[in-house]
């Protein structure tokens, strides 16, 4: 993943990565240009389901977005209406 230096715009290289968990990491960026020698950490984690697993981990609970959760009452509602 390329990331740009926020101080002096250069790319960063990602010169290491530390797993905290199943839903956090933590990637240790370095910028390339050598008058800036920025180095820095970049925080990503599982924020949001967009479509739920089909085999889900009951320990896990990821929340669903709400575009996800408002297509799943939809199709909810048109199975309810075509049973009926
Ligand atoms: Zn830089």
């Amino acid at each position: 993943m390329k990331m740009n230096c926020p101080h002096c715009k250069c790319i960063a290289r990602l010169h290491s990565l530390h797993a905290a968990g199943l839903l956090f990491r933590e990637h240790v960026y370095c910028c390339s240009n050598p008058f800036c020698g920025h180095n820095f950490i970049l925080r990503s984690e599982v924020g949001h389901t967009l479509t739920p697993s089909k085999i889900p981990d009951p320990n896990v609970h990821i929340p669903i977005s709400a575009r996800a959760r408002k297509r799943r009452e939809n199709k909810e509602k048109r199975e309810a209406a075509a049973a009926a």
